[in-house]
């Protein structure tokens, strides 16, 4: 069969305004770094975007002053309605700007310009928007009587979603009355760079949100610092462990959110059409640099050949290639690092006797590439089906039973999303309720909204983002557990 191919429909970076350099955004200002400054390049072409400053122990002091004065002398005498209206100005900030921060953020990641249009950026208002509605009603939201804010928040964030993860953090905290310090990743940290001209445009009080930049080492020393109240930190479970054990003690209020090893499980009733496409959205979607990617297939048995079969022909459609592109499906690896790390596990699958598959694809010379696989014939006990890969890999491993799926999707060390395809809603409900993740989406995947809580279980890290849990992490006198289910609250109605 020949297929039509698709003529290059490339995004305009014209609109894209970037300075050669960027400093550190502290008390409202861009300031020098005191550390090095470092290169953000294109993971597409290896092509440097600008420099960016390098925070130092004694920048990261200054952004916590600026953070601590902030909150002391402005952001906690203002009244919750006028937080909120902060908020709603970001919100459609970011949406006058949309465009330009989808070119940002595809340029900087590498993930397709398609996803960053109409994935990230238009969620990163959803946020904005979804939390100045409750800046207002933080007395009225069950939790608590009279929650108060903590005071300054650390937060670091990965690469994979840069301004998606800035704003799953920073608009809860400032809706419940907190100043913040954020460092980006050292790989993606533009869009929080624009964000900050954002905030200028917003006329936010100066130091509520500082932005430090710079490599693991100075979100160390941010999170370590002394006159922060609460830390948030979404990355690897190895550095989340790190931070678990360094603020231990320090009656610092803790969230982490760290990797998964999603199981996404079909049933031999599935709808195959919807199931496939979920499939695939479940892993290569942003390239498999998903924490919730539903990276290990669990296929019953029956269904087995046919699914892979159909996976395989859907594979062969997907277009690799430039970010930029608007008909792009999967874009570029974001480093050479994670680039090396998805090589070497997906040897580890060949040497430990699973078979490999990818469809054929020509990848550019030039940047960070890796062509969507799928291993089949993976059983438990290999390493791609028990590690992160965080990239565009798929391992598929079969089932026969319900009980069997269920035991097959908890044997993990994570414990953050999964994902059921089955057309009998009581079996899927059955399944449902028996996993160990945070999330289970049901005939869909990577289904996102503000006004749902996401989090994990296990290594997959503890408390809740999104939704009115997530303001439960920036207040005193509550917390994720103290939030009411709607089953409680029904059998208290009920005595
Ligand atoms: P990473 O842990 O290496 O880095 C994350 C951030 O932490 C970066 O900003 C980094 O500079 C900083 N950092 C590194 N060492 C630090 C230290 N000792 N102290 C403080 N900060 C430090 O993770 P990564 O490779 O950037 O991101 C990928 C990981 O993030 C994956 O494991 C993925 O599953 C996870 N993730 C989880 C979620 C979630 O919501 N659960 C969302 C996105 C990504």
């Amino acid at each position: 069969m020949t297929f039509l191919d698709y003529a290059p429909a490339p995004e305009s970076t014209a609109i894209l305004t970037l300075k050669p350099s960027y400093g550190l955004f502290i008390g409202g200002e861009f300031v020098a770094g005191r550390g090095s400054p470092f290169q953000t390049i294109s993971p597409a072409t290896e092509v440097p975007i600008a420099e960016i400053a390098s925070a130092n122990a004694e920048d990261v002091d200054d952004a916590v002053k600026a953070a601590r004065l902030a909150y002391e002398t402005t952001w906690s005498r203002l009244s919750g309605a006028d937080r909120g209206k902060y908020l709603f100005r970001i919100a459609r900030l970011v949406q006058e700007r949309a465009r330009e921060l989808a070119v940002a953020e595809s340029l900087d990641n590498g993930k397709p310009i398609k996803e960053s249009r109409d994935v990230d950026i238009p969620l990163v208002a959803a946020w904005f928007f979804y939390y100045a509605g409750w800046a207002d009603k933080i007395d009225h939201a069950g939790l608590g009587a009279n929650p108060r804010a903590l005071g300054v928040a650390a937060q670091v964030i990965p690469w994979n979603f840069p301004l998606l993860m800035l704003a799953w953090k920073i608009a809860p905290a400032l809706a419940a009355g907190n100043t913040v310090v954020l460092k980006p990743a050292e790989t993606t940290p533009l869009t929080a760079l624009l964000f900050a001209e954002i905030l200028q445009q917003a006329d936010l009080p100066a130091g509520v949100v500082n932005i430090v930049t710079g490599a693991g080492s100075t979100g160390e020393l941010l999170v370590n610092h002394p006159d922060v109240n609460k830390v948030a930190f979404t990355g690897s479970t190895a550095v989340g462990r790190a931070i678990a054990r360094s603020t231990a003690g320090t009656g610092k209020k803790l969230t982490l959110e760290l990797g998964g090893k999603a199981a996404n499980i079909v049933f031999d009733d599935a709808p195959m059409e919807q199931a496939i496409e979920g499939i695939v959205n479940g892993i290569f979607f942003n390239q498999g640099h998903v924490c919730c990617a539903g990276s290990r297939l669990l296929v019953q048995e029956n269904v087995h050949d046919e699914v892979v079969e159909r996976l395989k022909l859907r594979l062969s459609t997907l277009r690799v290639g430039d970010p930029l592109d608007k008909n792009t499906d999967v874009g570029a690896i974001n480093s050479r690092a994670q680039l090396n790390r998805i090589r070497e596990l997906s040897t580890v699958g060949e040497d430990e006797g699973a078979t490999r598959w990818s469809p054929e694809c020509v990848l550019p010379e030039k940047g960070f590439w890796f062509a969507p696989t799928i291993f089949t014939s993976v059983s438990t006990s290999h390493r791609i089906a028990r590690e992160e890969v965080f990239g565009p890999v798929l391992s598929i491993l079969t089932f026969r039973t319900p009980a069997e799926a269920v035991a097959k999707a908890n044997n993990t060390p994570y414990g953050l999303s999964a994902g059921i395809w089955s057309d009998k809603g009581s079996k899927v409900l059955g399944v449902a309720d028996q996993l160990r993740a945070g999330v289970v989406w049901i005939n869909c995947f990577n289904q996102f909204d503000p006004a749902s809580p996401f989090g994990g279980y296990k290594e997959s890290g503890y408390g809740r983002e999104g939704g009115r849990h997530g303001l439960a992490a920036y207040l005193q006198a509550a917390d994720t557990n103290s939030v009411a289910t709607i089953t409680q609250i029904k059998k208290a109605q009920s005595k």
